[in-house]
């Protein structure tokens, strides 16, 4: 029985993608909301019958606009969890309605920055504060509380959470595995393995914190932003190709991987090249089922 709930919310990386040519699969930028898909879990039994409601979220991109439709009208009450602080994975912050509620219990995390002494409110606020945005972290309504977190074990919205640095570019950049004890995420969306070197098949190594992540996960959600002929060219923009996502869950033993982080030129015609290259159903024998991630998507691993 499905326990876990996973909402594609925004699946385009690094800047949206509006348009006709992106329809089907989408141009809100990273974003991902998880809700327990029954009432005995540890949020349940705070939720009650809300529980089936997302309160776990991972990046606030302009995908976080598509978390308040799911709450029913009812303020968000849980947790963002951001994987860095890149503008594609924060600027959905102050859009987020059901946030924007006097009744609204928010926990804002991100990974633990350089200068271990900066607040994560005085982070945050470097890059929400006027003159950029009108606005400061402090000014948003409802009740946020904000605080970094160091790689490691947490338990986070009745979920066990394993948070690890993974290399990326400009910025400490954290993954997470998410498990609510019977289904398990991994959470990839930027990840540059080339970084610590080729690898075997030239698109990066298949490094011990990448397999830790993956390892015999149900869903795989990875980046997916390069296809091998732009490796060249483009392999200090920070990401991975998309074979390498595919060939990490294959490694790993992860069940369904979702190529994700689409870049924001891919319009809904090369995508649909994407799935047809790499797509999979797991086929006979093992291999992973391998799919382009879509908004609005819901798999319940
Ligand atoms: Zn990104
Ligand atoms: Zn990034």
């Amino acid at each position: 029985m499905p326990t876990m709930r996973i909402h594609l919310c925004g699946v385009r990386g690094s800047t949206p993608a509006p348009g006709i040519e992106f329809v089907r699969y989408g141009g809100h930028t990273s974003c991902l909301a998880l809700s327990h898909n029954d009432d005995d879990s540890g949020s349940g039994t705070r939720r009650g019958a809300d529980a089936r409601r997302p309160t776990l979220i991972l990046d606030a991109g302009a995908g976080l606009q598509r978390v308040s439709p799911l709450l029913g009208g009812e303020p968000f009450d849980g947790t963002i969890l951001l994987t860095h602080l890149h503008w594609d994975h924060v600027l959905g912050l102050p859009f987020f309605a059901a946030a924007d509620d006097l009744d609204a219990r928010i926990s804002l995390l991100l990974p633990e920055q350089e200068d271990s002494r900066a607040s994560a409110e005085s982070v945050l606020a470097e890059l929400m504060s006027p003159p950029y945005f009108p606005i400061e972290p402090s000014q948003l309504r409802g009740q946020w509380t904000f605080a970094t977190i160091a790689p490691g074990k947490l338990q986070i919205e009745g979920f066990d959470v394993l948070a690890r640095e993974i290399p990326h570019k400009g910025g400490r950049t954290f993954g997470y595995r998410i498990s609510d004890g019977r289904s398990t995420l991994a959470y990839m969306p930027d990840h540059c393995p080339t970084t610590l070197g080729p690898g075997e098949d030239g698109f990066g190594e298949y490094h011990p914190g990448a397999l830790e992540l993956a390892g015999g996960a149900d869903v795989l959600v990875h980046d997916a932003v390069l296809f091998p002929e732009e490796l060249a060219a483009q392999a200090d923009f920070g990401h991975s190709v998309a074979d390498y996502a595919v060939e990490l869950g294959k490694r790993a033993g992860a069940r369904v991987v979702v190529l994700f982080h689409h870049h924001h030129n891919r319009t809904d015609d090369i995508l649909d090249g994407l799935a047809r290259r790499l797509g999979s159903d797991g086929g006979p024998g093992y291999a992973p089922e391998v799919v382009v991630a879509a908004e609005g998507t819901v798999l319940e691993p």
